[in-house]
């Protein structure tokens, strides 16, 4: 039996490089104790795909050993690259970080906590290979979430597609498959405020939907509390949608007309029946109701601003830290027969 020496690959053989057919994007902050369990199982659906894949790993910042973790891992069919963002910049950031670098025809982004089954990702492939640019993946259930959380992600949904004319499908996370052409599209757009789930509708194109059972969490706790969800929504309305600033001015027209047949009224009633010292309940009722209505415009107007203002500054989504790319193990193992 001839004995088999083993050389890496050198930049020498480069060009051998084969092109990528798909690449999974992975944005994780902190997920040390998953990210173990997360990178066996997804390697071993890739391994099971005839494609060239790639795993782009965007640390986000991450303040455990998530990173290091990451960095030590190893696949034998799929290019592994690990990008460190120099601080937690958002996970809207590091996905757009994956995008901007990932080199693949069909684009998977993925959670790290194993609430995307990564088992999914051949039945994604089978409808991009039937031609579709975007397959959406519905959750048909929220198993792990409680029902405030429900609620307010279905009420959320529900105002957002009433203000904003593009359709954003209810119930799709940021779990999707994304086309080269839809991932080149969303790449240029120059705006800072990325409020992903738009952004993924913004472009349009061929779209499906696949549904699925979002499982919970595999363990850890999600990175989001109510404020920042809050902080989302607020982003994903202001930034697809003026809207609102349009509602306030019609509320504000509604409530002006009535204040002027109001002070009429009032005007005709004192010219006929003298001038009376009561109506205090009257004037606290439109005073607070006008105080409440001018503030909440207000408040929306100054949303709107500081959009602008971050718009206007024009700085980087992310900045990196490091970058490592592994190819994938058979590529970069020539087995040579030796004498
Ligand atoms: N994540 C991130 N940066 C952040 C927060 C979260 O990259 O600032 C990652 C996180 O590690 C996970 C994914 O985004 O891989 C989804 O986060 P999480 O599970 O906390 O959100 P949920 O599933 O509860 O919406
Ligand atoms: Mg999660």
């Amino acid at each position: 039996m001839p004995k088999l020496k083993i050389r890496h690959n050198t930049i020498h053989n480069e060009h051998i490089k084969p092109a990528i057919s798909l690449s999974i994007i992975v944005p994780f902050f902190n997920e040390e104790e998953v990210l173990g369990e997360f990178h066996s199982r997804l390697t071993s659906v890739l391994d099971g795909l005839e494609e060239n894949c790639e795993i782009v790993y965007i640390d986000d910042g991450s303040t455990d050993k998530s990173l290091a973790l990451v960095e030590s891992f190893k696949s034998v069919n799929s290019a592994i690259s690990v990008i460190g963002l120099s601080r937690n910049f958002g996970k809207e950031a590091a996905m757009s970080a994956g995008l901007e670098h990932c080199r693949g025809q069909a684009i998977i982004l993925l959670d790290a906590d194993l609430q995307d089954p990564p088992e999914l990702i051949p039945e994604m492939m089978a409808k991009w290979r039937e031609g579709y640019d975007v397959v959406n993946m519905q959750r048909k259930e929220r198993n792990g979430e409680t029902w405030f959380k429900k609620f307010s992600a279905a009420s959320f949904y529900r105002v957002m597609n009433i203000l904003v004319k593009i359709d954003v499908p209810e119930n799709v996370g940021d779990f999707r498959l994304l086309s080269r052409e839809v991932v080149d599209h969303i790449n240029q757009l120059p705006e800072r405020n990325r409020y992903m789930k738009g952004i993924f509708s913004w472009p349009g194109f061929r779209q499906t939907t696949i549904q699925f059972n979002r499982d919970a969490r595999f363990c850890g706790e999600t990175k989001w509390n109510y404020l920042k969800l809050v902080g989302l929504a607020m982003d994903g309305i202001t930034s697809f949608s003026i809207r609102p600033l349009r509602i306030a001015s019609v509320v504000g027209g509604l409530v002006a007309l009535s204040a002027f047949v109001y002070g009429m009224f009032i005007v005709f009633k004192t010219m006929m029946f003298g001038e009376a010292i009561s109506g205090y309940p009257s004037m606290m009722v439109v005073q607070l109701a006008l105080g409440g209505i001018q503030l909440l415009s207000i408040g929306l107007l100054g949303e709107y601003i500081g959009r602008i203002f971050i718009e206007t500054k024009g700085r980087p989504l992310y900045l990196i830290q490091s970058v490592a790319d592994k190819p994938a193990l058979k590529n970069s193992l020539i087995l040579e027969e030796s004498a």
